[in-house]
């Protein structure tokens, strides 16, 4: 914030407020791509939350380490809950080595298809 004077009187003091963003046109043509391949994506992202949910249940809260049981919202096939203590959101099933492998294994498949 710059705070310009023409006088030392108190009624004389203009304020300019400097607002720092990216431009919306810069947000939008990096994003063409949500817009114009949505379905990709969203195939892609219910292929990577099959194997998620595959996974064993998470007990703990990742964050506060309290236990946690059941689920509070389901997002695109995925079950969420928020610690009681913490509040972190997390989904309800661990990420192993392997699921990683799997995600992986996922993104190649799905970049040779749109080859
Ligand atoms: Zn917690």
């Amino acid at each position: 914030m710059k705070i310009d004077s023409d006088s030392n009187s108190k009624e004389n003091t203009r304020m300019t407020i400097e607002k720092f963003s990216k431009p919306s046109v810069a947000v939008i043509k990096n994003k063409t791509s949500f817009f114009l391949e949505n379905a990709k994506h969203l195939n892609y992202v219910l292929s990577v939350n099959e194997v998620y949910i595959q996974q064993p249940q998470r007990n703990r809260c990742k964050n506060c380490d309290n236990p946690i049981t059941g689920k509070d919202f389901i997002s695109h096939n995925v079950p969420y809950v928020v610690c009681d203590i913490c509040n972190h959101l997390h989904g309800v099933h661990e990420i192993n080595s392997n699921a990683t492998f799997n995600f992986a294994k996922i993104s190649l498949i799905l970049i040779n298809l749109s080859n």
